[in-house]
């Protein structure tokens, strides 16, 4: 909303950039539009065989994958995701989701989904926290996408470290990370979109796909707003 009082608000407290923290203009929303230029986008959307895609082979079948960025320590989508999940800037979820959903309906090769399942939180961390970081980017997704979302049906049942910290050659230390399937009849024959923030080894995802996996007839595909290198 646009208006004088608007303007003298914004004067006392203007709005920053979510990633440089200089002060956003008119038009400019979350994000300034130096740092949007500057993220380091993956076009993985249009690439068949693409980096998430490969990371999974010989551990879980997946139809396709993408990520919207790649994730570099201490870069801006590092900062952007830190906003999003302990500042609580949800606004940036829906933003990312915005984005990748139209990268995904241009290339045409995500138009056979029926739904799209976050990755839970274990219910103790999801008080604690208060949302899913997860949740904007979903319904912004399934908005683009045209699918619902489905919830209650994966859950988390342990917990376990932060994944961020870690590097892919620690697989082995998540596997202590266990879902389950509440219900393996919901998703029979359909395609379903697996969605997470950010792919570090991929344990998470392999873990939720094993525990789909139990539904006859399932698909999975993937999506997350960052894939680390
Ligand atoms: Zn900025």
């Amino acid at each position: 909303m646009i208006s004088p009082l608007n303007d003298v608000f914004n004067l006392f407290y203007p709005e920053l950039c979510s990633i440089c923290e200089n002060q956003l203009v008119k038009g400019e929303k979350i994000i300034c539009i130096h740092c949007i230029s500057d993220l380091p986008v993956t076009n993985f959307c249009k690439l068949k065989n693409n980096s998430v895609e490969s990371s999974f082979y010989g551990r879980i079948l997946i139809e396709e994958a993408t990520s919207l960025f790649y994730f570099h320590k201490k870069g801006k989508v590092q900062k952007l995701i830190h906003q999003l999940k302990y500042k609580g800037n949800q606004q940036i979820g829906a933003i990312l989701g915005d984005w990748l959903g139209e990268n995904m309906v241009l290339s045409n090769r995500f138009n056979d989904l029926d739904c799209i399942i976050a990755v839970p939180l274990h219910p103790r961390k999801l008080q604690k926290r208060g949302f899913n970081q997860v949740t904007t980017f979903g319904q912004s997704l399934a908005n683009k996408l045209e699918i619902p979302i489905v919830e209650n049906v994966l859950v988390k049942i342990s917990s376990s470290q932060t994944q961020t910290k870690k590097n892919r050659f620690d697989r082995s230390m998540h596997m202590n990370e266990k879902f389950e399937l509440v219900d393996n009849e919901i998703l029979k024959n359909k395609h379903v979109l697996l969605i997470d923030d950010i792919i570090t080894t991929g344990a998470t995802l392999e873990a939720c796909s094993i525990q789909l996996q139990q539904t006859d007839n399932i698909k999975i595909s993937i999506a997350t707003m960052a894939y680390t290198l």
